[in-house]
């Protein structure tokens, strides 16, 4: 029988994309540094993305690989993430390779025989299997509970339509705790893309589930905690913003992947910016986009006169002689950047972000406010909750929920306008501020002693603490 005197066992299972990954690691450390004994589990390549974040947090995670199989399913060899997917194509491939994970997953569990298994809500398959053993699966969904509770109203209820003055139709969510309103436009489809990833999502598993542990934090979005909690009747625990344990600078430089730029450098060019100064314009890891947007952004952040920080992949496409131009202001990070940190410094005074949600997160938990330019998926939504609820964005008022090719240009002097209404210093611009400096003020103390986001991972210790079974218990008899 396993004594209960040994710590807690939770086994984290992440999706294989650098968005999924990085907070599941956060939150990995997280529960780690609670006296759980934690193990992550990942494929070969993605363990050594995620080693240099393990090793810098100050407790012992564990690893446990199994294989996958990028060449069986005709991807390069070691291509095991989704985020080095360049195509649809390629992309279903990737999620074919994921139906082979079954059988190993089932072999780790024997091994391991965990206390509980935290995993992706795009791994609902991990349920059946956990359930066999007896062991609680805890889903991790990279969204908010505002995103799940509007999803949600559209799923059940027929919206109230009208129509804009402009033509578009606008869709009322009903039921919720506020008027939320969408275009039809920027609503996300899921079935159009060509892409099986949806697929992926079976809620029936997921709902199974024993609850659902989120990158959020209740003071952020308290009615829609309770919204989902008790209207949904869903379990939930918010245990974020994750990024925020990410203490130190090591910490920082090491989450995700190896930044690009010297981290040395990057902080000492912010140190020479007066506080609050500096815009940081990145759009996460999917967000690609095409040249002639490429070339608006650069002119709007030349035009807008500000200092920033742009975090851009398509690099060739630069205006001739761009960097030259615009000199020591502003400072082109050609690939991964050390995000958190950067947002940390206290020169970066803005941000303009495509409203990710991990992005969101890490820009409230630094307090610092944002321009709101969404691409797809849930982007929409957490606009929303960014501009409308928390009242700490100005938004870009994209109107059309796109993927790259189908995204209409956005030009250079909206882009200018939106981020010198950002960082300008009458009484709207500084109420914005003071709204997003209170924010990251209440998502610190979230995860301080006592905080309501420490209570919650307490609370769920215990529980499962409570509900652990014997090791006899979690294996299966065996049929005669
Ligand atoms: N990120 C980073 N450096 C980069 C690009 C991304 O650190 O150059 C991190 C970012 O901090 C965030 C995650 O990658 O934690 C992106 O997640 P998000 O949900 O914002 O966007 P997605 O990649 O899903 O579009």
């Amino acid at each position: 029988m396993a004594s209960q005197t040994q710590p807690l066992h939770m086994l984290f299972f992440p999706f294989m994309a650098a968005s999924h990954m990085i907070p599941m690691v956060d939150m990995a450390k997280l529960f780690a540094a609670r006296g759980v004994k934690v193990t992550i589990l990942t494929t070969p390549s993605n363990a050594e993305t995620i080693k240099s974040a393990i090793e810098s947090g100050h407790q012992a995670i564990a690893l446990a690989l199994i294989p996958f199989p990028s060449v069986a399913v005709g991807l390069p060899e070691g291509c095991e993430n989704l985020s080095a997917v360049p195509t649809i194509e390629l992309q279903n491939r990737f999620c074919r390779a994921l139906a082979t994970l079954r059988q190993p997953f089932d072999r780790v569990l024997i091994d391991l025989l965990p206390d509980c298994v935290v995993s992706d809500s795009f791994l609902p398959w991990t349920y059946e299997i956990a359930a066999n053993y007896n062991m609680p699966r805890l889903v991790f969904h990279g969204t908010s509970h505002f995103s799940i509770c509007i999803s949600d109203s559209f799923d059940r209820h027929v919206p109230v339509v009208s129509l804009a003055p402009d033509g578009h139709e606008c869709l009322i969510a009903p039921g919720l705790p506020h008027r939320i309103e969408m275009l039809r436009s920027q609503m996300p489809d899921l079935t159009g893309s060509g892409s099986d990833l949806p697929q992926l999502l079976a809620e029936e598993a997921n709902l199974k589930s024993y609850g659902m542990v989120m990158n959020s934090f209740y003071e952020m979005e308290p009615e829609y905690v309770r919204h989902f909690q008790k209207v949904l009747d869903r379990k939930s625990w918010n245990v974020g913003p994750v990024s925020l344990y990410n203490k130190d600078t090591i910490e920082m430089r090491s989450r995700g992947h190896t930044s690009v730029v010297d981290v040395n450098n990057c902080l000492k060019w912010l140190d020479g910016k007066s506080s609050g100064s500096v815009v940081y314009i990145a759009f996460g890891t999917l967000g690609e986009m095409g040249m002639d947007q490429v070339r608006e952004i650069a002119l709007g952040l030349e035009a807008s006169g500000r200092p920033f920080i742009w975090v851009v992949r398509n690099v060739d496409w630069l205006p001739e002689d761009y960097e030259d131009r615009v000199g020591d202001r502003g400072m082109v990070i050609r690939g991964w950047a050390p995000q958190v940190l950067i947002l940390s410094h206290q020169a970066v005074g803005g941000m303009v972000t495509h409203c990710g949600w991990n992005t969101c997160l890490e820009g409230v938990s630094t307090g610092v406010p944002m321009v709101t330019w969404p691409f797809f998926e849930e982007h929409f939504f957490n606009e929303r909750l960014i501009v409308e609820l928390l009242g700490i964005g100005v938004s870009l008022g994209v109107k059309e929920c796109a993927i790259k090719k189908e995204r209409p240009v956005v030009d250079s002097a909206k882009i200018e306008r939106a981020v010198n209404r950002l960082m300008s210093v009458g009484d709207e611009a500084e109420e914005r501020r003071r709204r997003a400096r209170e924010l990251g003020e209440k998502a610190k103390r979230a995860i301080e002693e006592g905080g309501s986001s420490y209570i919650d991972v307490g609370n769920l210790i215990a529980e499962l603490s409570c509900k652990r079974r014997p090791v006899h218990d979690k294996i299966p008899a065996v049929s005669p």
